[in-house]
């Protein structure tokens, strides 16, 4: 019999766990012929996340725990839950309930019938407002200028991957990742399909995507699948160089042909202050890649994390590398 896991990734999540956990198990009795793993990966919570998860487990033998040791963030947890997970596919989703199980019959039925990859379409988010739908879809479409791996927007990381695609995930081992950018990448253009939901609100918490973070996850969106930007520096010198040249030319001109001598002093402030900007920004840049390949250059483990099964109560420590 075919099995599939489910990972969940959970960050102070403890209002959430037990209701996704009833919702999940009424809607996988609706699933024949297939035997279900979930995985909660409790990324580092600070609340009772860890404690609800146990008492779960040990109701029902199909929950397994990975415990990171700290918050790694939301991209390496799931990453994290997909290393452990046994399944002949595995099913990602989110705690918040944002992520309805009860499309998961759904998807899989998709997947039997021949799909290697199910992915969701948010066609609504009721939890974000208009000016927050405003920014990811301008962030979507900068991001899909500047990079030649196509990212669709609107694809929230709730999908349903064959065994085949998630063996060719766990072979980029980047510490920078974005499973969506990653998954477009690896993506097969046929046995792909697509539903459409609704995200509903939170069931409870808030959420952990502050202005700050979402930012960051944008900028590392950009420098993990594009070097344009870099290009960037180089433009803006050749444009910036140009227009010095024309101003050289107009104060020669001023100067010797018509006998009316430009004062310096303006021309000088403006072109020493859009320089300084200019290099300032080429710089930064400059300087996100290097932080990039100065992270990634370590190797270092992705995560440190204890795995518990109900079982046997074994717990093993493993690190990824
Ligand atoms: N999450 C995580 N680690 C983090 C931040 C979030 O595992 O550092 C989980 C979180 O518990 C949730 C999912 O990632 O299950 C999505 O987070 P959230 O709901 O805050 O994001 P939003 O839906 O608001 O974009
Ligand atoms: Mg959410």
């Amino acid at each position: 019999m075919k099995k599939v896991s489910i990972v969940i990734s959970a960050y102070n999540e403890e209002g959430n766990v037990a209701e996704l956990h009833k919702e999940l198990d009424k809607e996988l009795k609706n699933v024949k012929n297939v035997t279900f793993e979930i995985i909660f990966v409790d990324d580092g919570s600070k609340d009772g996340t860890l404690k609800a998860v146990e008492k779960l487990q040990r109701k029902d033998k199909r929950v397994k725990i990975v415990q990171l040791k700290r918050n790694f963030g939301h991209e390496i947890a799931m990453t994290a839950g997909m290393d452990y997970a046994k399944g002949d596919a595995v099913i990602f989703m989110d705690a918040d309930l944002q992520h309805p199980p009860v499309y998961i019959p759904r998807m899989i039925k998709a997947w039997q019938d021949g799909a290697e990859i199910v992915v969701t379409k948010r066609v609504d988010n009721v939890a974000t407002s208009k000016f927050y739908k405003f920014c990811a879809k301008s962030f979507y479409w900068v991001l899909n200028m500047l990079s030649d791996t196509k990212i669709p927007a609107s694809m929230p990381d709730f999908r349903l991957i064959d065994r085949k695609y998630v063996d060719f995930l766990k072979g980029f081992n980047e510490q920078d990742r974005l499973f969506r950018g990653l998954l477009s990448w690896i993506m097969p253009n046929d046995k792909v399909v697509v539903i459409d939901f609704v995200a509903p609100e939170r069931f409870s918490g808030k959420t952990k995507y502050n202005f700050v973070k979402s930012l960051q996850l944008a900028i590392n969106s950009i420098t993990q699948f594009s070097v344009r930007p870099l290009h960037l520096a180089t433009y803006l010198g050749i444009a910036g160089g140009a227009l010095s040249m024309l101003l050289a030319v107009y104060v020669v001109i001023e100067r010797y042909v018509r006998h009316n001598p430009t004062p310096g002093y303006a021309t000088i402030v403006a072109a020493v202050g859009l320089i300084g900007a200019v290099q300032l920004v080429t710089l930064g840049i400059i300087g996100e890649y290097i932080g990039k390949i100065h992270m990634e250059v370590k190797k270092r483990p992705l995560y440190l994390a204890d795995y518990i099964e109900a079982k046997d109560k074994e717990e093993k420590t493993k690190e990824k590398k």
